[in-house]
C-alpha cells in the first residue's frame, strides 16, 4: 500500500476531508430508549431490537469528565507524557474515551470544555502516519 497514512480505526470518523468539511465522530442512536453509542453499535445492548439504531453526528464539543497523564510512550509508540479520558459530550448525552492535545497535559482537567480534532496519533515502523481523534482545549 502506498498510502501514506491509516486509520487508527475505520468507522470512528471521516477521512480525509472533503473541503470545508469539519471532523465529526460518527455514532449512532437507539430510536426506543434515545441512547447514543460511540463507537457505533449493531443492537442496542438495552433494547435488543434490530433496526432501531439510526447513524448520527456526535457534537464536536465537551468537556473533560475524568484524565489521566501517562509519563511513559506507549507501546504503539505515542510519546510520552501524553494524555487521555473521558470526555462528556452534553448535546448528546454520550461519553466517549480519547487522547487530549494541543496543552501541557497537566492542563487537561475535568470540567474544562474541549473540542474535537483529527490529527496523526503517531507513526507506524513503516513511517506511516496513524491518524485518529483528539482534543483540545477551546481557549
Ligand atoms: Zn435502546
Amino acid at each position: 500500500m502506498d498510502q501514506s497514512w491509516e486509520l487508527v480505526q475505520e468507522g470512528l470518523f471521516d477521512y480525509p476531508l472533503a473541503d470545508r468539511q469539519r471532523p465529526a465522530l460518527l455514532a449512532n442512536r437507539c430510536n426506543k430508549c434515545g441512547k447514543t453509542f460511540f463507537p457505533k453499535r449493531n443492537l442496542c445492548p438495552d433494547c435488543f431490537e434490530d433496526g432501531n439504531l439510526e447513524d448520527i453526528l456526535l457534537d464536536k464539543r465537551g468537556i473533560i469528565y475524568a484524565s489521566t497523564v501517562v509519563h511513559v510512550t506507549s507501546p504503539v509508540g505515542i510519546k510520552a507524557p501524553y494524555a487521555y479520558g473521558y470526555v462528556e459530550i452534553p448535546k448528546n448525552q454520550v461519553r466517549i474515551f480519547a487522547l487530549f492535545t494541543g496543552s501541557n497535559p497537566l492542563s487537561f482537567i475535568p470540567g474544562q470544555e474541549v473540542e474535537l480534532l483529527v490529527e496523526t496519533v503517531r507513526e507506524n515502523n513503516r513511517g506511516q502516519k496513524i491518524i485518529g481523534y483528539k482534543f483540545k482545549l477551546i481557549s
